[in-house]
This record gives structure tokens, sequence and C-alpha cells, in this order.
């Protein structure tokens, strides 16, 4: 993905997004242009293509200037007007989603009305998602309640897209940003404890490497080998996963070993286990067995003979590439054919495992010509392990399958959790013991006198609400 000069099409839309932002600022007080032509780098990052990467340029003038869609269509063709509307729509589409409902009235699931709407072209989503990328980069500027807003929504939305997408590199750097906003405090005791931890292990580290080195070369495979950082918000989610022990994490020190072939994979992996003792239980084998959203790799964690643990991922330079850029770096390989069926922005020969974003675009075609869909199905090739659930007033909060409305409740705030006295789903009175579904818009109902209590937790189901109620259990306890 060279660094080409803009083609005369770039330039002219880079001229005509200039022109129409005209007189228009950024909360950091500079020209509004400045978001476009970041949004542009970004795309041409990823290797998109330029229609693309043109639509990326306008994504805002139709909605916030006076250019119209007929503008943008005869100035630059069919694609990149759809792209910008569809962009343009999926704003909309957070609000309201007016246009969506005139097809799909029997879901109030509003992420997958999202995701419908994205199904024409899944090229909208990766604008999209390049836009949010340079807001929340540049989140400082806004009032601190909306920098919340939009940082909890990156958390719990585009993130998880992200991550869906297999955009490895994405998701750590949104989900990173966004969680300093969302706790500050917590962000900031986890990235010394990381570079707390990596210091101390870096010596220990430099020595298993140069040992793999040597024993890799004697196999005569060709390789490179380095540190993998661990990304902040990971780390915290891996930590209420284990009852914040840390010395339960085995991946907080990282070796990457990238080959050029699959054969040389397993062979990296017997060359490791034959110098250091691999820990039970602790292989993995994502070559074989592809993870949901594609990522390919093998991962093993070892114990040196100075009783460090360290974990190596194994993988060869595509499966490396797609687990960076994911959907992106498909969209570049599929680029270098262009098919007409690309240029229509439905690609072909994707991994099987991301088989549901073509499934999606079928399904979108099929509900906008009238005809019925099985939507359940779709859900669960979506989104196998969560649910989205809505508060009332429509903000999206996703929870692990076979959560129960007081993990819901301590999803919101512990505040809000310990001083629960009931529950509405979808408006009727419930019980706590009712399992959410997808979609379900659920109320919680408080009182101030209300306390905690011990049998709560077999109303529980995310090891999150159960940390929070064991904690003011034990802070109260006389
Ligand atoms: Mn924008």
């Amino acid at each position: 993905m060279d660094k080409k000069k803009d083609s005369e099409r770039v330039q002219l839309a880079v001229e005509v997004a200039t022109k129409a932002h005209e007189g228009q600022f950024r909360k950091t007080g500079e020209p509004y242009i400045i978001h476009p032509l970041a949004v542009k780098k970004i795309l041409e990052e990823w290797g998109m293509d330029e229609d693309t990467i043109i639509a990326g340029i306008l994504h805002d003038t139709v909605e916030d200037t006076n250019l119209s869609l007929d503008d943008i269509r005869q100035l630059f063709g069919d694609t990149v007007a759809f792209l910008v509307d569809g962009v343009t729509k999926l704003s909309t589409a957070r609000n309201g989603m007016r246009d969506i409902d005139t097809y799909l009235p029997e879901t109030r699931d509003n992420f997958l009305r999202l995701m419908i709407a994205l199904g024409d072209d899944i090229r909208v989503l990766i604008i999209k998602l390049a836009d949010r990328l340079h807001n929340i980069r540049t989140l400082s500027a806004l009032p601190p309640e909306k920098q919340k807003k939009i940082a909890k929504e990156t958390l719990e939305v585009f993130a998880p897209l992200a991550d869906r997408l297999n955009m490895g590199l994405l998701r750590m750097e949104i989900s990173d940003l966004a969680f300093k906003y969302v706790d500050p405090k917590r962000y900031q005791y986890l990235k010394e404890l990381i570079v707390k931890h990596n210091k101390e292990a870096e010596k220990g580290l430099n020595k298993v490497k140069n040992e793999v080195t040597e024993a890799l070369k004697k196999e005569k495979i060709d390789f490179e080998i380095s540190g993998r950082v661990k990304s902040v918000y990971s780390l915290h989610k891996k930590m209420a996963k284990h009852d914040q022990n840390i010395n339960e994490i085995y991946d907080l020190t990282a070796l990457r070993i990238i080959v050029s072939d699959i054969t040389d994979c397993y062979l990296a992996l017997g060359v490791i286990h034959s110098l250091y003792m691999p820990m039970n239980g602790r292989i993995k084998d994502y070559i074989a067995m592809p993870k949901q959203n594609g990522y390919q790799s093998l991962h093993t964690t070892v114990i040196t003979q100075d009783k460090r643990i360290i974990e190596f991922q194994i993988r060869t330079k595509e499966m490396h590439e797609y687990a960076e850029k994911g959907l992106a770096a498909s969209f570049y390989y599929n680029e270098q054919k262009l098919t007409e069926n690309y240029k229509k922005g439905k690609i072909e020969h994707l991994p099987t495992n991301l088989l549901w974003i073509t499934e999606l675009q079928t399904a979108a075609a099929q509900l906008k010509e009238g005809k019925r869909v099985d939507l359940k199905k779709l859900k669960l090739n979506l989104f196998a392990d969560k649910i989205f659930v809505y508060t009332p007033k429509g903000d999206i909060i996703d929870l692990p399958k076979g959560s129960l409305p007081l993990d819901f409740a301590y999803r919101l705030h512990s505040e809000i959790g310990e001083h629960v006295i009931g529950v509405k789903i979808n408006g009727k009175m419930s019980n706590l013991n009712k399992k959410l579904e997808q979609g379900d818009v659920v109320e919680i109902l408080t009182a101030k006198n209300q306390t905690p209590k011990e049998s709560w937790l077999s109303k529980m189901f995310t090891s999150h609400a159960k940390a929070k109620l064991k904690h003011w259990l034990n802070a109260n306890k006389k």
C-alpha cells in the first residue's frame, strides 16, 4: 500500500469539501476540514479503494453543508454518492432510525437495525469507524459530559464491531482512548502497572528472545520476533474475570513470532516446547480452529527456567496482517481483483468466519424488497455470545448472553445496582430472575433506602456484578 500521489478525483474531493466546510470550525478551534482530511488519511492507511476515500472526505458534507447528494453524484458518480448517503443515514439511524422503520417495523433492536442499515455496503461501516477513530483521538476538546457519552458508546458499540471485523489495531486504539475517559483513574493505574511489569520483565525477556532466536535459526526457520504490547482495556477486562488478581494473567508478557508458512508455525511451536515447559491447557490452535472473527494464530504459554511465564503467538505474515487490519485487509486484496461485485461493495472471497457480512448484505437486500427474513437466526451469527439491551433512553448496553437485570443495573453504575427494588422489561413489571434477551428495553427501579442483599449473588450472571456486590458486602459487614 504505497503512498501514491492523490488522483485528480481525490484532489477534486478535497477541494469540494474544503469549500463546503468553509467557515466551520471544530471544537478544537481548527478549521472543520481538518476532520475529513484526517478520515481520508486513516482510510488510506487501511488500504481502502478510491471511492471509499472520496466518500470519507465528503462524509459530513450532506449533513452539515449546502452540498447535496445530487451534487456529489454528478461530480463523483453513483458509488461515492451511495456511500456518503449511507454514512449520513447511519448518524440519523442512530438517533431515530426513521428510514429503517419503513422496512423493518417488527424489531425494536436498534443495534440490529444499525447493522441492517449498513448491510448494503460494508464500506459505509469502515468510513464510520475511521470517523469515530479521529473523533475519539480528538475527544479532549469536547465538554466532559459528551466525552463520557461518546467514550462509552465507543466501548460498547464500535470496539466490539472492530473486533468482529478483526481490525485488531483499531480495536486496541479506540478502546484504550475511550477507556481513558470512561474511567481515568483505573486507566492510569493499569497503564502504570503494565509499564512497571514490562520493565521488570525486560531482562528475562531478552534472554528468552535470544534463546528462541538461536533455536529457530538452527532449524532454518525464516522468522521475525518481537514483543507484543497488551492494551490497557483488555487487561482491565481480564482483571475483572480473574477477581483482580494480576498473577492469574498469563499473557501480560508475550512474544510474537511471524514466519512464512503454516508448516513453520507448527515447527516453531515445537521448538519453543522443546526449550520451555508449556503450561497445561494453554495451547491454542487458532490456525486449525480460527476465532469467530477469522483470527488465526498459535498461542502457547510456557514457564522458563527462571520461572517466568511467557505467552508466544505464532503466525504467518498474512495471518498477522489480517489480525491487525481485518476486514480492511480483505478489501485491499479484493481491490486487486477489481471484480464487478467488488465495485458494488460486495466482497468475494471473505474468510469463512466473516461470512456473516455476506449474510447481512443478503438480508438487507431482501428486507428492502419486502421479503421476510429470519432475524433471530441472523442475530445469532452476528454476535453469538452477546446481547444488546437498551436503557429507556435508548442507550445501548452490551452484556454476555445469560445476563439478568442486576447485571444490567450494576453495568449502568454500582450506585444503581445497590439500590434496586425492581425491574421493568419492555414496559412491563418483571422479576430479577428473568434472563434478558436481545433488544429488551430495561428500566431499573430503585429506592434510596434499599441496600444490597447476599441472596442477590444467585440472581447475577456476570463476574462484574458479583465482584461489586461482594465488595459492598465485605465493606459493610458488621
Ligand atoms: Mn465526521
